[in-house]
Order: C-alpha cells, then sequence, then structure tokens
C-alpha cells in the first residue's frame, strides 16, 4: 500500500522523534519508522546527561515540564585523581547547569508528544530501505507490523536510525568520507539500587582504569568501568564490579562506593566514527547515523539533538517556501559543532583512561592538575561540557 507525507524519517530515537516534533511545530508533516516497539525505545538505558542548550530547547518546545519535575540539575562535576577531587563548577565559571535526565525519559517525552500531536509513528517495521535518494521523489519501502510491505512517497528522507540503521548505507560508497577511531577499551555500564556517592557526576582517573558514578535518582546510581575492548559482561560478576568501583573510586585509601543491587550491566565499545558529507540528494543524515562519539564528554544524544534543530528549520524552509540555503548548508553547519564534540570527547577519553602507556599516564596527569589549577583550562573543559550553542 502507498502513502505521502513531506518527510520520511526512520528512526525514533531522540533525533528521529524530536525532528517530527519540530517540524510539527512548524506545520511540516513528518512519518516515522521504527523497527523496535514501543516498549523497547522508551525502556533503552543509554545517554543521560543533557547540555544547558538541550535542556533549554526541549523547553522552548513544550517538552520540558517533567524533565524540569524529575530531572536532577548539577551545577558541576568532580575530576578525582592524585586520591582527591577537583570540582568544576559550571555554575561558577560560566553561570550554565547540565539536567541529568535518562535518555528513555526523553524518548517517552517525545513519544507521548507525538501521539498527543496526531503524529505518525510506526513502530516494528521491518526490511526498511531508501529509494531515489538522488531524485526530487524519493521513497521508502518496508513491511509494517501486521507483516505488509509498503511504499512512503517523500519530498525528503531524514536518516536517524542510529549506527547500524540503514540509511547510512544507501549513499554510494565513493561519495561517503569515513573518519573512524576505535579506542583500546570500552566501557561496562552497571545501573544499580543504590545511593550515588556524591550529588553531582565524578568521573576518576585510577592506575587500575577509568570509573564514573553518575546517577538517574537519588536512589539509582549509574556506574562505569573501563575494561578491556574484548570483555563480556560475564568476566564481570557483580562481586568483582563492586571491588573494582571500590578500588578505583577511593579516596585516600578509603572506599566511597555505596554497594546494591546491580539491575543491569552492559559493555560499550568506545569509537569515535564521523561520516561527512550529512546531506546526499534528498537524503539526510543526523544522530548517530552520521557520527558517534565515546560516552566520556556525554555528547551522543546531545548532538543528535543539536543537529535536528538545525535540520527542522532547514526542511522547513525548504518544504514550506522553496528557500534551500539552509538545506545546502546543513551538512557544513553542524559538522562544525560535531568535530568539536569528537574533539571533546576524544580529549575527556584520552585524559581519563589508562592505556599502560608510562608517558602517556604523565601526560594525562599533567593536564588534569592544570585544569584544577587554572580557571581558564577549567572554564574551556566546563564551556565544552555544559554544551558549545547549537548554530
Ligand atoms: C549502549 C549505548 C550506551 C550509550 N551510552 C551513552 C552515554 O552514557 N552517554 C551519552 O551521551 N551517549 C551514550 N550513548 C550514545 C547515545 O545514546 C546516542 O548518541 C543517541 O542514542 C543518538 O540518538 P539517535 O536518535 O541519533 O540514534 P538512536 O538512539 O540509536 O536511534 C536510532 C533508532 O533507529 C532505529 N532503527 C535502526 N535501524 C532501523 C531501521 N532499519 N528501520 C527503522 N528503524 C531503525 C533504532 O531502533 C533506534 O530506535 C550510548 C549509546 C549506546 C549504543
Amino acid at each position: 500500500m502507498n502513502a505521502r507525507t513531506d518527510v520520511a524519517i526512520v528512526g525514533a530515537g531522540p533525533a528521529g522523534l524530536l525532528l517530527s516534533h519540530l517540524l510539527h511545530l512548524n506545520g511540516v508533516e513528518s512519518v516515522v519508522l521504527e523497527s523496535r516497539s514501543r516498549e523497547y525505545v522508551e525502556s533503552r538505558v543509554r545517554a543521560g546527561v543533557l547540555e544547558h542548550p538541550t535542556a533549554e530547547l526541549l523547553r522552548e518546545v513544550g517538552l520540558g515540564e517533567r524533565m524540569d519535575r524529575e530531572g536532577l540539575v548539577h551545577a558541576g562535576i568532580s575530576l578525582r585523581f592524585d586520591g582527591a577531587d577537583h570540582r568544576i563548577g559550571f555554575d561558577e565559571l560560566l553561570g550554565k547547569t547540565i539536567t541529568v535526565y535518562g535518555q528513555q525519559e526523553v524518548v517517552k517525552d517525545l513519544v507521548a508528544a507525538r501521539l498527543r500531536d496526531g503524529g505518525q509513528v510506526e513502530f516494528e517495521v521491518a526490511d526498511t530501505a531508501v529509494h531515489d535518494i538522488g531524485d526530487d521523489a524519493p521513497w521508502v519501502s518496508y513491511v509494517d507490523a501486521q507483516g505488509e510491505g509498503r511504499r512512503l512517497d517523500c519530498a525528503v528522507v531524514a536518516g536517524c536510525d542510529g549506527f547500524h540503521g540503514v540509511t547510512r548505507g544507501a549513499v554510494p560508497s565513493a561519495r561517503l568520507r569515513v573518519f573512524d577511531r576505535r579506542y583500546p577499551f570500552a566501557w561496562l555500564g552497571i545501573l544499580a539500587k543504590a545511593r550515588p556517592l556524591h550529588e553531582e557526576l565524578v568521573y576518576a582517573r585510577h592506575a587500575r582504569g577509568f570509573a564514573l558514578c553518575s546517577m538517574r535518582s537519588p536512589q539509582i546510581t549509574r556506574l562505569y568501568l573501563q575494561v578491556g575492548a574484548d570483555e563480556t559482561v560475564e568476566q564481570w560478576p557483580d562481586d568483582r564490579v563492586w571491588e573494582e568501583l571500590t578500588a578505583r573510586l577511593a579516596v585516600d585509601g578509603r572506599g566511597t562506593v555505596n554497594v546494591g543491587d546491580v539491575l543491569d550491566k552492559g559493555v560499550t565499545a568506545m569509537r569515535s566514527f564521523v561520516a561527512v558529507p550529512l546531506r546526499h540528494g534528498r537524503l539526510f543524515l543526523a544522530g548517530d547515523a552520521a557520527h558517534i562519539v565515546p560516552p566520556t564528554g556525554a555528547k551522543g544524544m546531545n548532538l543528535a539533538i543539536a543537529d535536528v534543530s538545525l535540520l527542522a528549520r532547514a526542511l522547513t524552509a525548504l518544504l514550506r517556501t522553496g528557500r534551500a540555503d539552509l538545506a545546502d548548508s546543513y551538512s557544513d553547519t553542524a559538522l562544525r559543532r560535531v568535530w568539536r564534540a569528537e574533539h571533546f570527547s576524544w580529549f575527556m577519553t584520552s585524559m581519563l583512561h589508562s592505556t599502560g602507556d608510562e608517558f602517556d599516564e604523565q601526560l594525562a596527569l599533567s593536564q588534569l592538575r592544570y585544569i584544577a589549577g587554572s580557571t581558564a583550562a577549567a572554564t574551556s573543559l566546563a564551556e565544552n561540557y555544559v554544551g558549545l550553542p547549537f548554530a
């Protein structure tokens, strides 16, 4: 069966759902196609830190109510090294904050808003493929949740289907330039029923490896451990996890971690990746479909949101008034911010993880001590962490 819309959006992650919401506010129609179920996307635990401009945007477009009620506003982070904490105060340095609010909560708010506004989000679709992106009349084929083959004609396709999606693969490889860096370690993420060790995030550099203590609520903590790139969850029974967290997050030899029941554990690969340009004819890529970062800088979801805030404006101008300049410059404009976040994520990752190389170790400690002792260096970290302006 055939249908038609202005923008066919592949993927109902933060990028695809927010793009659909922003286009709706601008009077542009879209259909979102998602391979997973609504329950799955609403419970997928991933990112948890919203930059200052992300939180501002969500408020501006009517999505801030629950975030402001349930999110935790943080005015700084701590860098833990040399056996002590060194606080970077975003409020004192910049007058800005970040908000700790899980990605799955952002997704729940977005799905609720799309459905409330009569938006079309099709879950559990299969075999999605994009066609004729080089023409003025692209289309998407897929099999719907009832097993029926469908064709969606559109003016534009938005590839918001994450790193493992299909839209980036629709671009001929000769027209796509890929920048890729893999790190020799991964993160073991732990969700636990335990009080966070501190009211703000603690990033620890330790000779045994990096550790991060974050939170989802005053009772639920989210912890991360640097592990080997090829290690699996099975190699990390709960006792070993707590022992390692206790050692890496100790201050002056004293344990600081609150132990509790582990609710979830998973290993995340660490990779930096950018595929350029973000536009190929009538296909526009946004979010993880085009670029990923190691999570140390808390940038992944924020970048996806920044991309679609630009893309919504560009597509509205293109489809409502025929003005093409914003669509033409979308890739270059978005990539400037993407590369800044790529650099910051690489910088935080290199400074906080151990590679076993003694020279790297000394460089990293020198950088950390410089940030702890210099207002200029601390301000630079703070400015990148809270997020640079979207445009
Ligand atoms: C395991 C993991 C942990 C992470 N942890 C952090 C973190 O702690 N901090 C941080 O800042 N970032 C983290 N990230 C990164 C962050 O979650 C992403 O940057 C963010 O999800 C990007 O949003 P997106 O909408 O671009 O892509 P996604 O959230 O990946 O959404 C893409 C959507 O497209 C759907 N899809 C895929 N293929 C198809 C298809 N063929 N047809 C239809 N739909 C399709 C997917 O099911 C998905 O719902 C993590 C990522 C992962 C994978």
